[in-house]
């Protein structure tokens, strides 16, 4: 419900509070859309977006209907390739990330949080380290995006392709993540690409079956990271909720649905999930579906110093085998290494950069 009172500003991405101001304001419907699309899809700076409104009318929208849900508190530029790390505040004071990946190809992609913590507790990740705070708002998550291109106007740049990976299980908040992918697919809202956008999980079955349903063009990753189930669940301990045989018949119902290929995350773990009986169950694991597999290498974080990362020759190997097994197998490498680009490491650093200011005032 739109709010009468004055009090609180409604979001820019609240459809139903923006129509209310419209109408309370008399504003043309064409000016609003103008409005809209300079700050969704042309990234245009907040000041640009507000001049397509009569200006009579800019001090009022301004005062009602809000642009932005996070305030930037950080910005971190990596040194060493086109990573940059955003650290967002919500209101409440509560930290979360997003990244910046310039590729070399000059195309732009945004990994963008959906919760604040992770309640998955994989066992390499900072952010499952810090536990469930709290879900994202999906004009929180949107504000991600439209924040992530007004700082990449300048460059020339926009943000091309959109990937859930940031903070946070994106099915363990999937209200706020459904309506997220609406809105930014929307012709009316950012107009993104589905086939550019993509959601990331530990392999929820139910959720990745509604998901498929739903959004049938917006690709799935699987962090599956190995296809031995207790190996498995001492990598991701959330899965121990799930067995391996549930999660391949939700694959399959995936694949049925969405008609192209799923993304196979696999970070690779130094005697955890690298030998050969790894590849082995992973190759049969994945028999008969439309997979690419994508070979990940480890970024070290403070939480996890028994977990070591696979070495380059060792990826490359267990990459070149499951290509000889009739696999697609991308082996990745890893941007933003000196930003603390793994999800959840920055936002842990801060943390406990705030903590220890805090402490010795
Ligand atoms: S890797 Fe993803 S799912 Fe696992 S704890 Fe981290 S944020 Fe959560």
């Amino acid at each position: 419900m739109p709010s009468e009172s004055a009090a609180m500003p409604s979001s820019i991405h609240d459809a139903a509070a923006v129509e209310a101001m419209r109408k309370r304001l008399g504003l043309d419907p064409h000016r609003l859309r103008r409005l809209r699309t300079r700050l969704l899809k042309l990234q245009g700076s907040d000041e640009e977006a507000l001049q397509e409104l009569p200006a009579a009318a800019r001090d009022a929208f301004a005062a009602e209907i809000r642009f932005h849900e996070l305030t930037l508190d950080q910005r971190f530029d990596s040194q060493l390739d086109g990573a940059s790390k955003l650290l967002f505040r919500t209101d409440d004071g509560l930290l979360l990330e997003s990244v910046i990946l310039r590729v070399a190809t000059g195309r732009t992609a945004l990994c963008v949080s959906s919760q604040v913590g992770c309640a998955a507790n994989c066992d390499f990740c900072a952010t499952g380290k810090m536990g469930i705070a709290r879900s994202l708002s999906a004009p929180q998550i949107l504000d991600q995006v439209v924040q992530a291109n007004q700082l990449l106007k300048p460059e020339g740049r926009k943000v091309r392709n959109i990937v859930f990976m940031g903070m946070g299980e994106p099915f363990h908040n999937t209200a706020a993540v459904h309506e997220t992918l609406e809105k930014l697919v929307s012709p009316h809202g950012f107009d993104q690409s589905p086939r550019r956008t993509l959601v990331s999980t530990v392999g929820l079955p139910s959720a990745m079956i509604a998901f498929a349903r739903k959004f049938p063009k917006v690709n799935l990753a699987l962090s599956l990271h190995s296809a031995i189930q207790s190996r498995r669940t001492e990598i991701i301990p959330l899965a121990a909720k799930f067995d391996l045989k549930e999660l391949r018949a939700a694959l399959d119902q995936v694949a049925a649905v969405q008609q192209q290929s799923i993304m196979i995350e696999y970070l690779m773990l130094r005697g955890i999930n690298d030998g050969p009986e790894d590849r082995a169950a992973l190759a049969d694991y994945l028999r008969g579906l439309p997979v690419h597999i994508n070979l990940i290498p480890y970024n070290r974080v403070d939480a996890a110093p028994h977990l070591e990362g696979t070495s380059k020759e060792d990826r490359e190997a267990f990459g070149a085998a499951l290509r000889g097994e009739g696999y697609t197998v991308t082996i990745r490498y890893s941007l933003g290494a000196d930003v603390d680009a793994a999800c959840g490491q920055l936002v842990r650093r801060e943390n406990r950069r705030i903590a220890a200011a805090a402490a010795a005032q």
